[in-house]
């Protein structure tokens, strides 16, 4: 089993190869080739399974290089997840080119206008911050097509599962939603009932 075996394009393996990740672990195996195939899934993994590149790369291969406004959000419980993910899809992006920041509080609000009036493709930030740009129309959510919630039980246990709800009503509907969990709390399974299509179930 190798990432040569998916339909990845040539600028996403030669970033694989270079991050030196030689086969997927079992979280990639199972979320790659459905994520390619745009289903929605619920994924209970832990941190340290490659879970990242797991949806960082399929995220990475289904973005339109030449769309201007932000196509994929991920959306994680804290700065230091948010500015990692950020960094890895960087990497991932890196051959084709594509831009991602990495928003949350305690940051100022101007530097993050300003970033998020560039061209920008991916979004990693937390959901406090997030909420507050798309409430003041300097995040545009319209071109949205692919929603990471991660470490969606953490969110939980923080109490900003009801700022993830009030972003997931703000999206367009027809969005690919990925929910990543170590465990499933009943909040988190109510939330995939509301926002999900039918998601697949991926346990590791
Ligand atoms: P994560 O679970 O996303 O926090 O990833 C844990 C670590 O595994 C990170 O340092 C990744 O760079 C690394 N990693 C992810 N996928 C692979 C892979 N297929 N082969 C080797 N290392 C990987």
């Amino acid at each position: 089993n190798s990432f040569q075996d998916y339909p990845l394009s040539e600028e996403i393996i030669r970033a694989i190869d270079s991050l030196g990740y030689t086969e997927p672990t079992p979280v990639q195996r199972k979320v790659i080739p459905q994520v390619l195939a745009q289903r929605d899934l619920t994924v209970r993994a832990q941190t340290g399974s490659g879970k990242t590149a797991a949806f960082g790369i399929p995220i990475c291969e289904l973005v339109a290089w030449e769309e201007n406004k932000p196509q994929a959000l991920i959306l994680t419980p804290t700065r230091e997840l948010a500015g990692q993910i950020k960094e890895d899809i960087i990497n991932i992006g890196r051959f084709k080119r594509i831009k991602a920041v990495a928003i949350y509080g305690k940051q100022p609000f101007a530097q993050q206008k300003i970033e998020l009036k560039q061209k920008v493709h991916v979004i990693a930030g937390t959901p406090g911050r997030v909420l507050d740009h798309i409430q003041r129309g300097t995040l545009q959510v319209d071109k949205l097509r692919y929603l990471v919630i991660d470490e969606a039980d953490e969110m939980l246990s923080r109490g900003f599962i009801e700022q993830v709800e009030a972003i997931l009503e703000q999206l367009p509907g027809n969005r690919l939603t990925l929910l990543f969990s170590a465990t499933m709390p009943p909040d988190v399974e109510r939330l995939c009932h509301k926002f999900m299509k039918s998601p697949v179930d991926i346990e590791i």
